[in-house]
């Protein structure tokens, strides 16, 4: 069995955002030379997230919204968890809502995908450097 293992660097230049890895994870695959196996792809931090959706922009939009909606950034003040001196209380319910991770099946080589699947990396509290691990076994 193959087994590899990558560390993605993320940049988020805004305080939440949606970054399409799916290039991002094709290249670990070529780079694995795993024909028939499974990818997983989880954020290493507890306040971002890794999910599977459409790559389309009011969609996205939707996300925010509906986020905000349930967990408001502000006031800061709301979450028990900003008393540590932290204000990113917001970001950990939005990440628990949105998931760690993916697991996508590899087929021929190939990503194995549903229509419009696209894998995200989702960020609630940016502005600064973050990981994304992706881990590959199989033939
Ligand atoms: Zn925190």
């Amino acid at each position: 069995m193959k087994s590899y293992r990558k560390e993605l660097w993320i940049d988020a230049k805004s305080r939440v955002a949606f970054i399409n890895i799916t290039g991002n994870v094709q290249e670990c695959l070529q780079e694995s030379g795993v024909r028939e196996g499974i990818v997983l792809v989880n954020a290493m931090h507890i306040t971002a997230s890794v999910f599977i959706n459409d790559d389309e922009p009011g969609l996205h939009q939707d996300f925010r919204r509906w986020l905000e909606e349930l967990a408001p950034h502000e006031p800061v003040s709301q979450y028990l968890h900003n008393r540590t001196g932290e204000d990113n209380g917001d970001a950990h319910l939005k990440r628990q809502i949105m998931g760690r991770e993916v697991v996508v099946a590899i087929t021929e080589g190939r990503l194995d995908f549903g229509p419009w699947e696209q894998i995200f990396y989702g960020e609630f509290d940016g502005k600064r450097r973050k990981r994304v691990l992706v881990k590959i076994i199989g033939e």
